[in-house]
């Protein structure tokens, strides 16, 4: 491309944006200094050059250097020779771009029916007027160097005002980028700011709630003896009877063996986590009748004495129905504790919830001196708080997952909003892995 072309491209771009007096002749001047280095060939392979100085314009811009200027010129040559065919025969090439210094710079209309108009094959004309429709649609910085090389021709056909006028409307595509306001690369800095503020908020709430469970896990995991209160009596599951019912057999109570093979059972399926423990442990109402011996006093009529009712005692047997509960693992009842009542059948699934399982043979001896609370209001009153505690855990767990969320939705819109085009920093990052230091 001719000299004065190169100057002419300039000129037009600086007045559609409108440029200073100053600015528009740094844009002219880099526009045609190639022409005096030993670079050629200029109208190909100079994808990497043109990405370099128009990755550097930009850095220089938002720098408030007007070195911009003369350097988008240099990427802004490149891209017009780019555009501009080397006819078969090279005399004819000087002619041909003195044909494209005298075409004009036509509108998207006016061009679409100059393609039209020109003598080219059908398949070169589809992809010029297609061609047209992608050149004149606007990018952001990002999408820039694909919108410069891919919205390039594939046919070998063209025609003077052709190559004028793609040149033209790429280079004003990309040197618009390049001047895109320096406030919107401030704002966008603000509020990445403002996003990243946030997260620090969301991630101290995070290590609090993170303690909180700590801290309760420490505390459920203490059950029963850090729930227990000065002044309470406190019993053993051995040696019986702590909690016979009368009339229920010896084997139907809370045994510390029968404790000992459940706990066997559960270490067995759930090891040291105590939400699986919780899991695997059921506690179901049952009823067993017994027979006991029961003195009944009854009417009877005296033999001796005629007609006259006395009083006898006498004793016989009587089925007694009791109440227990059972706990056992979930779907095998094969290990179990019965339970004299719905508390202690609790009390036990706690214990043996947090029992410390790390050495489980002295575990299970120390079970037979497992401290149960004598009075049934101390279990209830123990098992409300624990309750507490354990639903207090669940409410902060649920709320760090919430918080965690919130963590990753602020992390995503962070990457969403550091444009690449507008973050000085990357585009600096990306001159240094180019090569380009200035
Ligand atoms: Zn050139």
């Amino acid at each position: 491309m001719l000299e004065a072309t190169h100057k002419k491209i300039a000129r037009e771009i600086a007045k559609a944006l409108s440029l200073e007096e100053h600015e528009s002749s740094l844009l002219e001047v880099g526009s045609v200094s190639p022409d005096s280095w030993a670079d050629f060939p200029h109208h190909r392979d100079k994808e990497s050059e043109i990405e370099k100085r128009i990755l550097e314009a930009r850095a220089r811009y938002l720098e408030n250097d007007d070195e911009c200027y003369s350097v988008l010129g240099i990427a802004l040559h490149y891209i017009q020779d780019m555009w501009t065919l080397s006819p078969r025969i090279e005399d004819k090439h000087t002619e041909w771009e003195k044909r494209i210094h005298l075409s004009p710079i036509l509108d998207k209309s006016k061009l679409k029916k100059e393609i039209e108009r020109l003598v080219l094959p059908k398949k070169a004309k589809e992809e010029y007027l297609q061609l047209v429709d992608r050149c004149s649609s606007r990018v952001n910085g990002e999408q820039l160097l694909s919108y410069v090389f891919d919205n390039y021709r594939q046919t070998d056909w063209s025609a003077p005002v052709l190559d004028l006028n793609f040149a033209y409307m790429s280079c004003l595509e990309v040197a618009r980028n390049v001047f895109l306001p320096r406030e919107q690369s401030e704002e966008m800095q603000r509020s990445v700011d403002a996003l990243h503020e946030k997260l620090d908020g969301l991630s101290r709430a995070h290590a609090m709630c993170n303690e909180r469970i700590k801290s309760l896990e420490q505390k459920t995991g203490g059950f029963p003896r850090i729930y227990f209160e000065q002044g309470w009596s406190i019993g053993r599951f051995d040696p019986q009877p702590l909690f016979v019912p009368s009339g229920v057999p010896r084997t139907r109570i809370v045994d510390a063996v029968q404790v000992s093979n459940l706990f066997g059972a559960v270490w067995n399926r759930a090891k040291d986590d105590p939400n699986e423990r919780e899991r695997v442990l059921t506690v179901r109402p049952k009823q067993y009748t017994s027979k006991v011996r029961k003195k009944v006093e009854e009417k009877r009529k005296h033999c001796l004495w005629r007609g006259k009712e006395i009083e006898v005692e006498r004793e016989m047997e009587v089925d007694v129905v009791v109440e227990f509960f059972r706990l056992s693992i979930t779907g095998d009842e094969s290990y179990y504790v019965d339970c004299p009542s719905l508390e202690i059948a609790h009390y036990v699934r706690a214990v043996l919830t947090h029992l410390d399982a790390r050495s489980s043979a002295s575990s299970l001896n120390s079970l037979r001196e497992f401290p149960i609370p004598l009075k049934a209001e101390h279990i209830r009153k123990l098992l409300d708080k624990y309750g507490k505690d354990k639903a207090e855990m669940e409410r902060e767990r649920a709320n760090l997952q919430r918080l965690q969320r919130k963590m990753q939705n602020v992390t995503k819109e962070i990457s969403r909003k550091i444009r690449y085009w507008d973050n000085l920093r990357d585009i600096n990052a990306s001159l240094k892995k180019l090569g380009v230091y200035y």
